[in-house]
């Protein structure tokens, strides 16, 4: 594969958000891309202890020569970031002049941001909305990725989505990115991550700046989030640990009979989601109906 603009200074690109995402899917698609397009690439990552929610980033960095592996502040010239917060935090490691971030909305709201337990109480997550954001780095998009991709069936992709919006920021045709995804992901994922990823693509191609950023709002969560949350319990995944029971604040976990979890008191669960977070087996999931609308896709 060839691309048309080789240059001489290598190109950063820093992947961020949590565990369980895909950073590293990404990652591993750009640097491939790269590698096979004759360019020299290092790619570091950091992942060990991130597989609940934890941090997880990537750094990417391409040209003719690359000596080290690492971004420095202020030097990447695009971010693309999973998780809202996660974007914000690794802010100023993009470049002020030219820098470009790519987002998505999702936002994953860590039990320890609500400090103050009394229900409809704010959280600590990060207050800044899309559109004080763009102004600040003056190239940005941020897109409701998991919901586009929940939208295509499966909400996993919306790391590929945003690798959609990623690929029209770099000179890689689209045949090449394709190429490289189809061999990463599972045989059977391939068609959706296909149009997930061209689902990115044509959203930032078809971007209109002012309409997105207005209706991009992300609201600040508030505790017990609007009375209307759930909690969806997948019975064959718990074993029975009694991590949650012994775990839950408001204590309105019980295990009944078979040793299955269950919500003894709704009432009294404030939507914390500590229940899902430790839940080792992935059982318990907080479902909150209340949540904002961010941009959707055209
Ligand atoms: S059941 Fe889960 S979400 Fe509800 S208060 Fe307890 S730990 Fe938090
Ligand atoms: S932590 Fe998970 S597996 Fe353990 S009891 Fe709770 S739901 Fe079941």
């Amino acid at each position: 594969m060839n691309v048309e603009h080789r240059p001489a200074v290598p190109t950063n690109v820093l992947i961020v958000g949590v565990g369980g995402q895909g950073v590293i899917m990404v990652s591993k698609v750009l640097a491939s891309l790269c590698q096979q397009a004759g360019l020299e690439v290092k790619q570091s990552e950091v992942h060990g202890m991130a597989k609940r929610g934890g941090s997880v980033f990537s750094h990417v960095r391409f040209g003719e020569t690359v000596l080290s592996p690492m971004i420095a502040h202020g030097e990447a010239d695009i971010m693309v970031a999973l998780e809202w917060a996660e974007g914000l935090r690794w802010l100023d490691y993009l470049k002020r002049d030219g820098g470009t971030f790519i987002a998505d909305t999702q936002q994953i709201v860590p039990p320890v941001s609500f400090r103050n337990r009394r229900r409809g109480a704010r959280s600590g997550y990060a207050p800044a909305t899309p559109a004080e954001v763009i102004d600040l780095v003056g190239n940005g998009f941020a897109l409701d990725a998991t919901r586009m991709a929940a939208g295509l069936g499966n909400e996993r992709v919306a790391n590929t989505v945003l690798l959609g919006a990623l690929s029209t920021a770099l000179p890689f045709p689209r045949e090449g990115w394709l190429g490289v995804l189809d061999g990463l992901v599972p045989p059977k994922t391939t068609e959706v991550n296909r149009r997930a990823f061209d689902a990115g693509r044509e959203w930032v191609q078809n971007f209109d700046r002012p309409a997105e950023q207005a209706a991009a709002a992300v609201a600040v969560p508030v505790s017990g989030d609007g009375l209307d949350h759930r909690l969806e319990i997948t019975e064959a995944w718990c074993k029975g640990c009694d991590i949650c029971v012994k775990m839950c604040p408001e204590r309105c976990l019980t295990l009944n009979a078979r040793h299955i979890v269950e919500l003894t008191d709704p009432a009294a669960c404030t939507a914390c989601r500590l229940c899902e977070w430790l839940c080792p087996d992935f059982a318990i999931r907080v479902l909150t109906a209340s949540a904002p609308a961010p941009a959707l896709a055209k």
